[in-house]
């Protein structure tokens, strides 16, 4: 397992904003295959970090998030996008290829849903509706109160 595949995926993703945003201030080999170096956080703090590719889950960093504890954080994934630039450029692709993807779905959901409200008749929609009002969220009723009106009470 890689750095990258075991962190979280918002650590994976944050890590790879600040490797894009040069927040890895140096980075110097420590070891056959550990690097130590210095990264930047987000409240002007510098941290130490030291990744290390044959034990991941013995990597280091000296923010308040890994500080003793076994996790991956943004500041390791940073540090390992800088050092393979190339991992960075498959990480960002199947980032992309996956929202590509959740998005197709969506719109095939929304022409669904659309293509079959337009075909049903008026008592249909009404029976629809009760039934999601009836056995929805709560939200879902008071959304719906607060958009048409509650006219029950006047
Ligand atoms: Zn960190």
């Amino acid at each position: 397992m890689s750095i990258l595949s075991l962190a979280s995926g918002q650590s994976a993703y944050r890590g790879y904003e600040y490797f894009q945003n040069k927040k890895v201030l140096r980075v110097e080999p420590c070891g056959d295959t550990s690097y130590h170096g210095t990264v930047s956080g987000s409240n002007g703090a510098q941290y130490d970090v030291t990744i290390d590719l044959s034990h991941p889950r013995k990597s280091q960093c000296t923010c308040p998030h890994a500080a003793g504890r076994r996790i991956i954080c943004k500041h390791m994934v940073a540090l390992y996008l800088t050092v393979f630039p190339e991992e960075a450029a498959q990480y960002i692709a199947e980032v992309e290829a996956y929202w590509n993807e959740q998005e197709q779905a969506q719109e095939q959901l929304e022409d669904r849903l659309l293509h079959r409200v337009h075909r049903m008749k008026k008592s249909e929609l009404q029976t629809a509706l009760l039934d999601l009002l009836f056995t929805g969220p709560e939200w879902q009723v008071e959304r719906f109160l607060d958009s048409y009106g509650d006219f029950y009470e006047e």
